[in-house]
């Protein structure tokens, strides 16, 4: 599958909920899912028929999918080695979907949304524990420190993130000190830490069949 490149939108339209793709925009009124939820295209007005079963696995997969922004191959790739790994399958595969350091730069505040974050930490404004990081897919893990570089600190996209970082919900593994623009993992997330309202067994009995 390409990199999706038209407007985010209408991907929280097809999936019905808010996929929290913008930024500050998407705790407005502004927001297309509190103006239009409708499913886009010609017929989104039409009644929809009920979902099969294999529907609804499908949906479950794709809105996690666009939430993270990663695309199909690396998302089933992360799955089987969730599969593979101790534990429980859909709590392992969101935990690496989590730990990416471009979904942690958007978590501690730095970025308005997942895909503008990955575009600051492959353009290299980032450091993990002290040194250059611009692999937006590493994961980290308990005790790692991602610090925004000083020469970066200024950019008007961080700093306007950080004023309205406050609207998002906390989140109990990170620590985030927003004078050094530095951020901690202070733990590897739970299920009850991870605010991601999908339901990701109906994945791995997408994956499983
Ligand atoms: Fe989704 Fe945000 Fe657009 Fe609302 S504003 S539809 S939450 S991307």
């Amino acid at each position: 599958m390409a990199v999706y490149r038209g407007p985010v939108c209408r991907l929280c339209r097809r999936e019905h909920e808010k996929l929290f793709l913008k930024g500050d925009r998407c705790f407005t009124e502004k927001c297309a899912i509190e103006r239009r939820n409708v499913v886009p295209g010609q017929h989104g007005m039409l009644r929809r028929r009920a979902a099969s079963e294999y529907g609804t696995q499908l949906r479950e997969k794709q809105k996690t999918k666009r939430t993270y922004g990663t695309l199909e191959k690396k998302f089933r790739r992360y799955f089987e080695e969730a599969a593979a790994s101790k534990g429980v399958t859909g709590e392992n595969l969101l935990v690496s979907l989590e730990t990416r350091l471009d979904n942690i730069v958007y978590r501690l505040g730095f970025a308005p949304n997942r895909n503008t974050a990955r575009q600051l930490v492959r353009h290299g404004h980032f450091s993990l524990n002290g040194k250059k990081a611009s692999i937006p897919s590493m994961h980290l893990k308990a005790g790692d420190v991602v610090e925004v570089l000083e020469a970066s600190r200024g950019l008007a996209i961080i700093q306007a993130s950080l004023a309205g970082a406050s609207r998002r919900p906390e989140i109990e593994w990170l620590s985030v000190d927003k004078v050094k623009l530095a951020g901690r993992v202070l733990s590897a997330p739970v299920r009850t830490q991870i605010p991601t309202p999908v339901n990701e067994q109906l994945i791995v009995e997408l994956y499983s069949k």
